[in-house]
This record gives C-alpha cells, sequence and structure tokens, in this order.
C-alpha cells in the first residue's frame, strides 16, 4: 500500500520520510519564481507559469502529466478607456478624483505596468451618478435597515459599501436588487488597518491606497457553459443571460481605497449610522445620507470588458498499485490578482515543493496504494473556473473513483493557527495528521496542539478537538463536493485579524518575506498537513473515519433549524418529525457502520474485497446527499446538508434548501412557498433514508 518506501536499502515510513524533504528554502524560491510578475488568469505570463509546473512535473517521473486548457469568459479593466470616480458640484466641477487608474506602488517590485488597474470582474459596465448613501457591508439586514426602518429609497444613488463580512458578489447583487444604480466598494481601516498594526510597506496592513480586486459572478465556472465543459465545440450561451438570472451585476460596481473612499463618506451628514456600522475612516463621523443641502454628485464609470481566453489547468498522476480506479486529489489555484505571494502562491509554491519530494520517492520506485492526483487550478479569481470546467470534463469518472478533494488556496495569511473546514468523514484524518506535524511556533509540540489551543470545539464523541467547520464556498473544492458529492477538506495557516493586503498589489514576496512567513515554517507545516492527509488516505487499505462525526455534525444542524423555525413552521402546521426521525436513523447506522468496522479491524488485515466494500460505503454517504435537481435556484449546488448560504457565497448553510426556503416563504408569506419549505424538508428526509440504507447493507 506504499505505507513505505526502500531508500538506500532501507525501509522508511513515507507518512514521516515528508518530514525530513520538505524545505522552507524550496518553498520560499518556488514563491519567488511564482510571484515575479502579475499572472491574472487568461494572461501570457499565468500561461508561462503553467508550463513552468508542467515542464518540471514532465521531469518528476509521475505516471501522467497533462496540461489541460479552456476557453471562457473573463473580464478585464479597459487601460485605454479607464473607469472613472468623481465628486463633482451642481456645476459638474470635478471636487474629487478616484484612483481608479492604480495603487500607488510602495515598493519597486510593484512598479509594473502589467498590474490590472483596480476593478471587480464581471461588474456591469457604464455609467451611475447620484448623490452617495452608506450600506454598510451590503448585507440584506443593512439593506432592510435603510429600506425598512429609514424608509430610504436607494434609486438614483450610488451606494457605498464596506468590504467584509459576506462575499462581495452578494453585495453587488443585494445593491442592484435594492435599487443601487452604481456601488463603490472599498476596505475600511477598522478591518483592514487596524489601530496599531503599522501599513505596508512599514507593516503587513492595508495602506491609504490599497484596494481589494474581485470577482462578483455568484455562480461558479465559465459564464458561457454552464454545466459542460468549455471545450471546442461546446455551445455558448449569450453572457446577457447570466445576468438576467442575476449570476453577475448589470450595474456598474468599482472596488476603491479608504484613501478614496473617506472623500465621498464625507459628504454625508444625515441619519447618524448605527454604531454597528461605525468603521474608523480617520476625520469623519459616520452618517448614512446626503443632505438636501448638499447637491454634490458622485460620478461612476465603469468600462470593463469580457473577453474569451485560454486558461491552463497543470495535473498530474501517480496510480495507485492497489486500488488505481480510487484517488485523492490534491489542488490549489495559480492565477492571482497582482503577484499573489498569499493569494495563492503560497499554496502553488508548497505544492511545487510536493510535487518535488514525490518525484524523490518515485526515483525509489515508489507507489501509493491508491491514485493520487495533483492539479494547479487556472481562474479560479473569476468564479473557481478552472476547477469548475475539470469537473465538467471528467464527469461521473470523478463521482465514480475520487475518494477526496484536498484544497490549499492561501497555505499561509498569517502565522498565528492552523485552520480548516472540511466534511465530516475528513475530520480524523485532519486531525492525524496535523498531530503528526511539528509545530513551527514555540510553546506547542505539534500543529494539533496550537489548533485546539486556539479553537477547541467539543464533540461528543471523542470530547475536545480542534474546530473544524462546515465549506461553504470560495475556492476550488466547490464542485468537486456540490456536483459530484466528494468529501473535501480546505485548509491554511492564518491570523485572527483580516488579511489586509488581500488581492491588492501589495499581496507581494515582499510582504510574505517581511510580515506573513519570513521563516517560511508556516509554508512546511501546511505542506506536512495536506500531505499526511493525503497519505493516510491513499497508504491505508481502511480509510481511518469516523462515521459518527458526520451524525453530530447533521444532528446539530438539526437542532439549529429547529431551534430556530420551531414557532414559524408550527404556525404553518409544517413538522420535521419526519425529518428527525431520518436524523435519528442515520446516527444509528453511523454508529452500526464504525462498530462494524471496528469488528473488521479486530479481525486482523482485511481482505481487499472488506476493504473495497468499506471504501465504496464511505465514498457513497457523500454522494447520497447529492440531489440531481439540485437546490431550488441553484442547480449545480447539489448537496442537501452543505451549500455556501443564499445570501454569502463564502458561509456555509446547514439544509440550505430548506432555510433558504423558509427565508423566501417567510417574505412572501404565500402558500405555495411554504409547500416549498415542505418539499425541502421531505429532500433532505429523503437523501438522510438513502446514506442509512447505503451504510445498513452487509459489510
Ligand atoms: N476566491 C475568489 C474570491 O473570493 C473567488 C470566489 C468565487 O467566485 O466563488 O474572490
Ligand atoms: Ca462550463
Ligand atoms: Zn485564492
Ligand atoms: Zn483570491
Amino acid at each position: 500500500w506504499g505505507g513505505n518506501v526502500i531508500i538506500d536499502g532501507k525501509s522508511v515510513a513515507v507518512i514521516s520520510w515528508f518530514d525530513g524533504e520538505m524545505s522552507a528554502d524550496n518553498i520560499k524560491k518556488n514563491l519567488d519564481t511564482l510571484t515575479e510578475k502579475p499572472h491574472i488568469a487568461g494572461s501570457e505570463q499565468n500561461h508561462q507559469l503553467a508550463l513552468m509546473i508542467y515542464q518540471q512535473w514532465e521531469g518528476f517521473m509521475f505516471d501522467k502529466v497533462e496540461l489541460v486548457n479552456y476557453s471562457v469568459l473573463l473580464s478585464y479593466p479597459n487601460t485605454s478607456n479607464p473607469n472613472v470616480l468623481q465628486l463633482k458640484d451642481r456645476d459638474d466641477m470635478v471636487l474629487y478624483a478616484g484612483h481608479t487608474d492604480q495603487e500607488p506602488p510602495l515598493t519597486p517590485g510593484e512598479n509594473d505596468s502589467n498590474v490590472a488597474p483596480p476593478f471587480n470582474a464581471y461588474s456591469g459596465s457604464g455609467e451611475a451618478k447620484g448623490p452617495v448613501v452608506y450600506v454598510n457591508y451590503a448585507r440584506i439586514d443593512d439593506f432592510e435597515y435603510l429600506t425598512k426602518n429609514l424608509t430610504l429609497n436607494l434609486s438614483n444613488h450610488v451606494c457605498i459599501a464596506r468590504y467584509g463580512g459576506i462575499f462581495r458578489g452578494d453585495k453587488a447583487h443585494l445593491a442592484q436588487r435594492y435599487g443601487c444604480s452604481g456601488l463603490l466598494i472599498y476596505s475600511d481601516p477598522q478591518d483592514y488597518a487596524p489601530n496599531g498594526v503599522p501599513v505596508y510597506p512599514d507593516g503587513p496592513s492595508l495602506p491609504p491606497g490599497g484596494v481589494q480586486r474581485g470577482s462578483l459572478m455568484i455562480t461558479e465556472g465559465d459564464p458561457l457553459t454552464p454545466g459542460v465543459p468549455a471545450i471546442d465545440g461546446m455551445y455558448r450561451r449569450a453572457y446577457e443571460e447570466l445576468a438576467e438570472e442575476g449570476g453577475v451585476p448589470s450595474i456598474p460596481v468599482q472596488p476603491i481605497s479608504y484613501g478614496d473612499a473617506v472623500h465621498f463618506m464625507s459628504q454625508l451628514s444625515l441619519y447618524p449610522a448605527p454604531s454597528s456600522w461605525i468603521g474608523n475612516l480617520s476625520d469623519i463621523d459616520y452618517f448614512i445620507a446626503q443632505s438636501s443641502s448638499n447637491d454634490n454628485e458622485t460620478y461612476l464609470m465603469v468600462n470593463n470588458y469580457q473577453e474569451q481566453r485560454t486558461i491552463y489547468n497543470v495535473i498530474a498522476t501517480i496510480y495507485g498499485g492497489v486500488e488505481p480506479d480510487r484517488q485523492v486529489i490534491m489542488g490549489n489555484h495559480r492565477d492571482a490578482w497582482v503577484f499573489g505571494a498569499v493569494d495563492p502562491n503560497s499554496g502553488t509554491a508548497t505544492l511545487m515543493e510536493m510535487a518535488r519530494s514525490f518525484s524523490i520517492l518515485r526515483q525509489n520506485k515508489w507507489r501509493p496504494g491508491r491514485t493520487l492526483v495533483l492539479c494547479s487550478w487556472d481562474a479560479e479569481e473569476y468564479g473557481l473556473i478552472g476547477s469548475t470546467e475539470w469537473v465538467e470534463d471528467k464527469g461521473w469518472l470523478l463521482g465514480a473513483n475520487t475518494v477526496a478533494y484536498l484544497n490549499v488556496d492561501v497555505a499561509v495569511s498569517g502565522s498565528e493557527f492552523f485552520v480548516s473546514s472540511a466534511n465530516p468523514l475528513l475530520f480524523v484524518p485532519l486531525w492525524r495528521a496535523a498531530e503528526m506535524v511539528k509545530c513551527p511556533d514555540p510553546g506547542f509540540d505539534t500543529v494539533y496542539d496550537q489548533w485546539l489551543h486556539y479553537t477547541p470545539h467539543t464533540y461528543k464523541n471523542g470530547g475536545s478537538k480542534p474546530l473544524i467547520n462546515n465549506l461553504g464556498s470560495g475556492s476550488d473544492f466547490t464542485m468537486f463536493l456540490q456536483g459530484y458529492g466528494i468529501s473535501c477538506t480546505s485548509s491554511g495557516y492564518a491570523n485572527t485579524t483580516a488579511y489586509a493586503v488581500y488581492h491588492s498589489v501589495h499581496d507581494n514576496f515582499y510582504w510574505m518575506s517581511n510580515f506573513g512567513d519570513p521563516s517560511f515554517a508556516h509554508h512546511v507545516a501546511v505542506g506536512l498537513v495536506w500531505l499526511k492527509t493525503a497519505m493516510l488516505l491513499v497508504t491505508n487499505p481502511l480509510l481511518p473515519y469516523d462515521p459518527r462525526l458526520y451524525a453530530e455534525v447533521v444532528k446539530n444542524n438539526f437542532d439549529d433549524l429547529s431551534k430556530l423555525n420551531s414557532d414559524l413552521l408550527k404556525e404553518q402546521d409544517i413538522t420535521l418529525s419526519y425529518l428527525e426521525v431520518a436524523v435519528m436513523n442515520f446516527e444509528d447506522s453511523c454508529s452500526n457502520l464504525w462498530e462494524d468496522v471496528q469488528r473488521v479491524v479486530q479481525d486482523g488485515p482485511p481482505s481487499e474485497n472488506i476493504v473495497r466494500i468499506i471504501t465504496d460505503k464511505y465514498m457513497n454517504i457523500e454522494r447520497a446527499f447529492i440531489h440531481p435537481e439540485g437546490l431550488p435556484g441553484r442547480p449545480y449546488f447539489k448537496h442537501v446538508l452543505f451549500a455556501p448560504s443564499s445570501f454569502n457565497s463564502y458561509g456555509s448553510s446547514g439544509f440550505p434548501g430548506v432555510s433558504d426556503t423558509i427565508f423566501e416563504a417567510t417574505q412572501s408569506g404565500k402558500e405555495e412557498d411554504w409547500n416549498k419549505v415542505r418539499r425541502q424538508i421531505d429532500i433532505v428526509r429523503n437523501h438522510l433514508r438513502y446514506a442509512t440504507m447505503i451504510m445498513n447493507e452487509p459489510t
């Protein structure tokens, strides 16, 4: 099963061999190379990086290395006709002009003509003009406050929101829904330059001219080929169809710095902002609207355009010696908004060092029991495009063969503690992997100890363990989980404070080597946890899973759902009792399967057939939660237990179909909408029954 390898005549355990092999210096060198030039998706620079990785991996004795390309619709700022942001008086005199052309460069490397001006991909293009209005984080509650409590009408207003809380695409979607004619999104110092933390280049915080770029698309994959891969000959729909569906905004949206934002926020003097809306822009008090005596107007013109370009994934495969048709996939994206030293190339630099380590193992004839696949994705930043197209390309081959997908996007954005989100079956492999990795910081033996110290969580079976979050969206695991019910993880090192230079020109090698991880030891730690999680899955005949943890997560989500909604549902005469029974039966079968597997273990080495049966059961528990029709209004999101929240694509929502339809029905009060709730409850109940039946078959 590849648990050991013979090196220089000696048999070594592979899982601990990596400790001595993975090198911080190599990772640092990789990062330096990767971040030399800006490499936005669709650019020649990012193509060159794909070729570099492809050629390197070709020399690594993998069984197969592929450069897989797709032609997809991307969005860019128009450098010959730049976006415009101005504050004008009643005579159209320009009182202030925003820096929509660039973020002022602060270190020599940042002065590069290939840096894309700050923009939000897939923004609507065109003009917006009017008084400005502050909408806080542009969450649904914020808009409800403005339109219900203050009875403001937002049409013909340019809204200004601060980044944070939810996915920016959801901000744009809501701003349009509530009638704003344009949207500015800025990074407030409270969130991105907290007091006492110096700003770049003196420290890690966002300087006054820094801007967060980012995509606004709230669906996933190439905008023109939903559900099918963007290969030659596929029908491409009109982009406008996506806008009509609400997947991209039609209003112009522009990201700006806090240095610019203050000039627009200072126009406001009506309705003092509630305390939770107050940020930390210097020299102003936070208000919501312009008074009628202030007839200055904000003018925004966005000239971004869409263009079909080629993107490149690099995929390397080492076939399993025992079960070549059972695979574990490890992936990270390569494209960056600018230099991307943190996002995503801290992960890429680590992935490249892992690949090099595998090449040493391959030279010594090592082969894992199950197949291992390494992926370098393109165009994640635009909406998980490279990984989504690949999942659409391989489809049921992945559904049939894949045991797990292990994602690392940002490997290191800070060095305080390890964070991870995962499906419950992968909790034990993650914990066990972290227990085997030395902590890079003083005071703790292992990454596990530090992780437990910062985020302890009590689990019924096993006591206090490091917290692992539910998966939402926002990175490349999404379509593996949502399309085919593949168990996923996504992990990295972070700080409690925001990763402030996110998607700005300052996310570069200087930042990482001075503030993020000067020793690169946290990169090594993430790489080792990532690798060891994979090794536990490809070199052990029996997957080290505890299905009882799945039951516990489902039970907790059920309790939350019923606590939050019991009165509402009672009023509508809707019962959760059948669902509750399904949850209880699921719990029982998870415990029974766990006991069955304990018995198998006690009986000595299991037969190949038993291994196959148990592996298939584990894979199929996750598959059982895939509902072919998908969630209401979101046909490509099919997992009935976990999905990105409808109002924040980054967040996770338990029983998403049920909570979304309850929200809609509460808003509309219509009987037909309450029937949708009934149907969603039944769908979840039914999928829990499927998973239970799978586990109850003989082992
Ligand atoms: N990770 C990217 C971002 O946060 C893409 C997210 C997405 O489109 O789902 O901007
Ligand atoms: Ca597609
Ligand atoms: Zn990323
Ligand atoms: Zn990103």
